[in-house]
């Protein structure tokens, strides 16, 4: 994490947002939250999802099997109430083991921490990989 919140007892300024997640979720274990470049810059360039078809990657997502699925991550408005994030992205995760803060960052969930870091490092790759592709394509 780049921002360094201080003291390291106190919580996070997001807390109220990942007990959201646990709350509507009860096989969800761990809530991870990063601010990777990529996904923050991904956010930025796209609407309110993000779309993804056809990685072989996405086999990574929990209840993926085949790369021709197609997940989508919704994206929502930043704001310094983590009540109106949460108002915003929670009638939309139903379906989505991740969602993103356009111009903050990601939020991805797991059934264990292993299954969190697997979520978050696969939608990070394939930020990086739908980035290079608007890229070549121009
Ligand atoms: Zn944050």
């Amino acid at each position: 994490m780049l921002i360094d919140s201080g003291d390291p007892r106190r919580p996070s300024a997001e807390t109220a947002l990942h007990l959201k997640i646990y709350r509507a979720f009860p096989e969800v274990r761990s809530v991870l939250h990063r601010h990777a470049a990529i996904s923050v810059g991904l956010g930025r360039a796209s609407g309110d999802a993000w779309t993804i078809a056809g990685h072989e990657l996405l086999k990574a997502l929990p209840g993926v099997a085949t790369h021709e699925a197609s997940v989508t991550i919704p994206i929502v408005e930043n704001d310094k109430g983590m009540a109106v994030i949460g108002a915003a992205a929670m009638p939309r995760l139903a379906a989505a083991p991740a969602f993103m803060i356009r111009s903050h960052g990601l939020y991805g969930w797991g059934r264990s921490i292993a299954e969190a870091e697997r979520v978050v490092e696969a939608l990070e790759w394939l930020a990086e990989a739908e980035l290079a592709e608007r890229r070549y394509r121009g």
